[in-house]
């Protein structure tokens, strides 16, 4: 059996607002993961199923090795065919907000989400929810999203309405979230609802070579450029930082979703208890920040502090509107910051 998260009260509402929409409209966050993707597309499965119309909508592109799953042709990216994506969510009775807790994440799709009169119910795990939605699920200590997804289905008693191709979105996020099972997911639900999506018919070995065994030869390349000539290492600080700029990344002829995990890479170092990652966006003049560690060191409130950003105690991220050498010169700062909390 699965424990039961949410509260009386939160499952009666999404249960009727599951039983009164017609029209749906999912949406989740700028450069989506697999969590994204596939929580979207994971409630997307269930909802059709119960005969909903339902339309995935991100805010922008979302990376090659997630385009295995079903349907994932019809997302709609937002930034590319704004027309489409405003007529669905103008004729949406319910929005779904999924895998973000702030307005900022949903790009240029935020004043439209805001703008319209749908009922909305937000499902996420990251910290400090923004309350913008009818109702909030908000759970940060889950794995994912697409975790909270399945429970929600449970709870509502629709495993029935569950496809297959829905338990393989949801376990793609699950596995992309926690990084195959090796951190956050020491809760032993977890493994009780991979059980479950495994007797969906899953084939989750699969699953695991679509999403990870997937890569081009440039990033291939561009993973050995970056560990053997780009890595540093502060001994002392347990700490590993590398910066990519768009010329770089040219060279290993980079598409979108090759830098994706690279910033976990690092942790492997024996010691290793923060790995950052500074890389030039193809799109806008400013730098991407991504932060992992291990055990209790906050990236979170680092990514806050320094990195106008955000995340989990273990994965956060943020945006510098700078150059690539002030970049590093914040980085310098932050680790100034926290040297007492990384020597020990
Ligand atoms: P990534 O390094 O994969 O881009 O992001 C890691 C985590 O940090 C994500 O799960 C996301 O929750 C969080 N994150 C990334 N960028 C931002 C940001 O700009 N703002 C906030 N609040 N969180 C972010
Ligand atoms: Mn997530």
């Amino acid at each position: 059996m699965l424990s039961n998260k949410f509260t009386v009260q939160e499952i009666d509402s999404v249960r009727k607002m599951f039983d009164e929409c017609r029209n749906v409209v999912i949406v989740s966050h700028t450069a989506a993961d697999g969590d994204a993707v596939g929580s979207s597309l994971g409630l997307y499965e269930y909802l059709k199923k119960k005969g909903k119309s339902v339309t995935v909508v991100m805010p922008n592109f979302f990376p090659d090795f997630l385009k295995w799953m079903t349907d994932a042709d019809k997302i709609i990216q937002y930034a590319y065919h704004m027309r489409m994506g405003k007529s669905f969510i103008a004729h949406a009775d319910l929005i779904c907000v999924l895998d973000l807790n702030e307005t900022s994440r949903l790009e240029e799709l935020a004043p439209v989400i805001l703008a319209s009169k749908a009922k909305k119910i937000m499902i996420d795990h990251h910290l400090g929810p923004e309350k913008f939605c009818d109702v909030t699920l908000s759970y940060p200590k889950s794995s994912s999203t697409c975790e909270l997804v399945f429970r929600l289905i449970y709870a509502l008693g629709g495993l029935q309405h569950l496809t297959k191709a829905g338990a393989e979105d949801l376990y793609a996020g699950m596995c992309t979230d926690t990084g195959k099972f090796t951190y956050n997911s020491n809760d032993p639900d977890v493994f009780f609802i991979i059980s479950e999506l495994l007797r969906k018919g899953i084939d989750k070995d699969l699953i695991i070579r679509r999403i990870y065994n997937n890569f081009t030869e440039g990033r291939f390349r561009m993973l050995g450029y970056i560990l053997y000539e780009k890595m540093k290492v502060y001994p002392e600080l347990h700490t590993t930082l590398f910066s990519l700029t768009k010329e770089e990344q040219a060279r290993f002829h980079f598409i979108r979703g090759d830098a994706d995990g690279i910033v976990n890479i690092p942790l492997e170092i024996k010691g290793t208890k923060l790995s950052i990652s500074l890389r030039e966006d193809t799109d806008k003049p400013r730098i991407l920040v991504s932060l992992r560690s291990v055990d209790d060191f906050p990236t979170n409130k680092m990514a806050e502090e320094f990195f106008n950003g955000g995340g989990h105690l273990n994965a956060s991220g943020g945006i510098l509107n700078c150059s690539m050498d002030e970049a590093l010169e914040t980085v310098e700062k932050a680790l100034k910051a926290y040297e007492e909390k990384l020597r020990n």
